[in-house]
């Protein structure tokens, strides 16, 4: 297909998260092009109900719109995330913290973690968690807004929301239909392709009519309809590395103060899932069928609820991967359509927020072609690639010696660029940061040393700064992280200054 294909109308299919973001954010993008966009989902069916975490690329993406962190907070009754907590996930009884935040103050173009590792080489007993502003304040369960301009990097965080991922879905979508985009709730009954080019040509609906567009974008969850069912799009499996394949999620009433940070609790063949939102509790139990039963894996779930369960607990079964081409022909899959990994690291909703971004992209004018389309599947399988090792690395690293699960998990081949990675970093003490890359270093940091991996050696150029200096200098460093936090009002305090109406914080 080398001649442009021209753009006047787009079919959304599916009113999940997927869809109403991308509906709302391309109705932004298209306001002043005279797309026509509609959105076709079936209530009868449903959404998925799930995905609750995020990480802080979600709030540029709402911003984006028009719309305040206050004002979402409130309309989602969301709570704040700092990062992930990992409980028994190296060793059982082990915990550490991968903070959206910067480790220590980076000098002389060495990477703050070699100043550490001189230190505790010299009998330094300070964790390098003491050198996270995030971190310690995820532990003290306390929240400010980050400073506009720091003084000093040890001030930098970043910061998340948990929020009602059908609150979100709403306020999208009041967003999409004031800027014109047009719902339908009906089923599609049918996906119709052209037979001569391939094309989606228009969808079958229950209700009897037949709705074509120009581009169709495809968030109809799981399933695919379009996608996979009728454009026969492979996907790429990636269960040899990612072995959970089903989760079983359940909502349980809110017990204590809601913490700043998702709890991930390391299980027997997988893991479970604490998100605190302003009136209730999410819960889930991701864990991999060929190592424990669905029943075992519920009733480890519901022994590690602290509240009342609030209803029957929903399970899903996934396989972990990607659609082999994003984009086909002209159908763009978003959201589970697209493919799914493990919510290990809250970045599926991050993955909608990417895609929409590269439509964007795609679309300054409208008309497409090949090329585009190219680019467009090079670069996601490029981001779902990066994200793959960042979730395998979790379960490589592990030094669990209780279940047949985590041995396995520890002695697993994995991705030669996943290998790469972990090399640079154990031999050289490098934190390598491929293009097209949602984590950070200091990401990558968190997680190799919550798992106790450290470098061989540390960078030997730290050996020029005298070392009464360094133990001053990092010292000062705890001590201005303790302070600062021991000022900052409570993560309750925040909440109940921006709670929801409905919100059980008081
Ligand atoms: C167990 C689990 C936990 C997760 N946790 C997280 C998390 O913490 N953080 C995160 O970022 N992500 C998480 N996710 C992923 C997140 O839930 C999804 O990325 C997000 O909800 C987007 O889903 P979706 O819109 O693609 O699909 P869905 O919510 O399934 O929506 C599909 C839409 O398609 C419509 N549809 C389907 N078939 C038809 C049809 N025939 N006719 C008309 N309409 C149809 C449905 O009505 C619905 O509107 C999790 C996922 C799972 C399974």
């Amino acid at each position: 297909m080398n001649q442009q294909q021209i753009i006047q109308s787009i079919i959304i299919a599916g009113g999940g998260t997927a869809g109403w973001m991308a509906a709302a954010k391309l109705s932004q993008h298209f306001k002043n092009m005279a797309i026509k966009i509609v959105v076709i989902e079936s209530s009868e069916i449903g959404t998925v109900g799930v995905g609750e975490a995020t990480i802080p690329t979600l709030r540029r993406f709402y911003q984006s719109l028009g719309m305040t962190d206050i004002e979402v907070i409130r309309k989602t009754s969301a709570t704040i995330k700092l990062g992930i907590e990992f409980k028994d996930w190296y060793q059982p009884d082990s915990s550490f913290i991968h903070p959206f935040g910067l480790f220590g103050h980076d000098a002389n173009g060495i990477r703050f973690h070699h100043y550490w590792m001189k230190l505790r080489e010299a009998g330094d007993p300070s964790a390098l968690e003491e050198y996270s502003l995030a971190i310690a304040m995820a532990r003290a369960n306390k929240f400010s807004l980050p400073q506009e301009n720091p003084a000093s990097p040890l001030a930098i965080f970043d910061w998340a929301l948990h929020f009602d991922a059908s609150l979100f879905g709403k306020l999208m979508r009041d967003y999409a239909l004031e800027n014109g985009v047009s719902h339908v709730d009906a089923k599609i009954n049918a996906v119709n392709v052209n037979s001569d080019n391939g094309f989606v040509h228009s969808l079958t609906l229950d209700d009897g009519r037949e709705l074509s567009a120009d581009l169709f974008i495809d968030c109809t969850g799981f399933r695919g309809l379009l996608i996979s069912d009728a454009l026969k799009t492979g996907y790429v499996n990636w269960s040899q590395w990612l072995l959970c394949d089903r989760a079983i999620a359940v909502q349980s009433m809110l017990v204590g103060d809601a913490q700043a940070r998702t709890i991930s609790k390391a299980h027997i063949a997988g893991w479970q899932w604490k998100i605190p939102l302003q009136h209730r509790q999410g819960n889930g139990h991701v864990y991999s069928s060929n190592f424990i039963s669905d029943e075992y894996a519920e009733q480890i779930l519901l022994q590690h609820i602290d509240g009342e369960v609030l209803h029957s607990p929903r399970q899903f079964r996934f396989i972990p991967g990607r659609r082999a081409q994003a984009w086909n022909k002209n159908c763009i899959a978003l959201g589970l359509a697209a493919g799914f990994l493990e919510p290990l690291e809250s970045t599926s909703i991050a993955l909608i927020e990417t895609g929409i971004e590269k439509i964007c992209g795609s679309f300054a004018k409208p008309f497409y072609n090949q090329e585009k389309i190219d680019y467009f599947n090079q670069v996601t399988a490029t981001e779902w690639e990066r994200i793959r090792d960042f979730i395998i690395a979790h379960y490589k690293l592990n030094q669990r010696d209780d279940s047949e699960f985590w041995r396995y998990c520890r002695g697993m081949s994995i991705p030669d660029s996943l290998q790469q990675k972990i090399s640079a970093y154990h031999e050289r003490g490098d934190l390598l940061h491929y293009p097209w890359e949602i984590f950070h270093p200091d990401s990558w940091l968190a997680i190799y040393s919550g798992f106790n991996n450290y470098p061989k050696q540390y960078n030997k150029n730290v050996d020029r700064i005298n070392s009464h200096y360094l133990q001053e200098s990092l010292t000062a460093m705890r001590q201005s992280i303790a302070e600062t936090v021991a000022n900052f009002p409570t993560h309750k305090e925040f909440i109940v200054q921006n709670r929801a109406q409905h919100s059980v914080f008081e």
